[in-house]
């Protein structure tokens, strides 16, 4: 079988209250990144964070974590474009991962695309009731068609993010216009807890996503769970040949103490050696995903 491909998605929004080790400023996000890749990752994904961890999107802490990250480490890079935090038109949305690419020392291998739309509100099922009503995150058919042209144009690989089937449908028939080339890293988002916008983190909420990805279309697929704990489906994913993307950024793994960054890929690293899959080095994972 291939071999797994661990992504690191280090601190996406999250707060440090159930678990203060959620990287947010560069050199906190670089040291993670060192350590992630030391157990296995290949691929780093992080959104820029103030010191109070509110969302930073200026061009030079983009540009400050990757020469951070790079100081120390190989791993492929794949920066956010700013989630619902930055409600903007498509141009100001890449603007950032636009002006990385300028230089190869600061261009990350990714530039992600979210191939749908989506509400994204908090929900609170004890309640129940939702702590928001307006997040939508936009991706309009137009938007993506300007990233995936923009993309490629500043020689970085698309990251193509997939929250449910409509989104693969959208992903098959932007490759049938040739606006996107395979092979390709496929991210499945399956959300539980308080985020209700994905399928379920079960196996019946990934078989569902499964069956609508053709073999033939070259989509590396990668598992991950928003809001919940993805090691429930860890050995589904490793035993039939997806990949893994887990971290602080998706769940706080309070079940498991208050585990680093680096120990959840130690954690799925352990258990595909256990299970006879070897884990892909940065270098392996470039080649199955056709990069560089
Ligand atoms: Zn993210």
């Amino acid at each position: 079988m291939k071999k797994l491909i661990i992504e690191a998605r280090i601190n996406e929004y999250q707060s440090r209250e159930a678990n203060p080790h959620v990287p947010w400023l560069p050199d906190e996000i670089a040291r993670d990144a060192e350590a992630c890749q030391a157990e296995g990752a290949s691929i780093i994904h992080f959104h820029g964070r103030h010191a109070d961890g509110s969302p930073d999107h200026d061009f030079l802490t983009y540009e400050k974590t990757i020469r951070a990250i790079r100081s120390q480490s190989n791993t492929m890079i794949n920066p956010t474009l700013g989630y619902v935090t930055l409600d903007a038109d498509a141009e100001e949305r890449l603007s950032n991962v636009v002006a990385l690419s300028k230089d190869p020392e600061t261009r990350p291998e990714f530039a992600p695309m979210d191939m749908g739309s989506v509400n994204v509100d908090w929900y609170n099922p004890e309640e129940p009731g939702y702590r928001t009503k307006g997040l939508i995150y936009k991706n309009g058919t137009d938007t993506l068609e300007y990233f995936a042209q923009n993309i490629a144009a500043h020689q970085m690989k698309h990251y193509l993010v997939c929250w449910n089937v409509s989104f693969i449908r959208q992903t098959l028939a932007f490759m049938d216009m040739g606006l996107l080339t395979g092979p390709l890293p496929f991210l499945i988002v399956l959300t539980d807890g308080t985020m209700l916008a994905g399928h379920p983190g079960t196996e019946a909420g990934l078989d569902a996503h499964l069956a609508f990805i053709p073999p033939d279309r070259q989509l590396e697929w990668i598992v991950s769970n928003f809001n919940g704990n993805l090691f429930q489906l860890t050995e589904k994913v490793i035993r039939e040949g997806g990949h893994i993307a887990i971290g602080l950024g998706d769940y706080p793994y309070t079940e498991l103490g208050q585990p680093s960054n680096a120990d959840l890929v130690r954690k799925v690293r352990e258990q595909a050696e256990t299970l006879g899959r070897e884990v892909a080095t940065v270098d392996e994972a470039k080649e199955m995903l056709g990069v560089g």
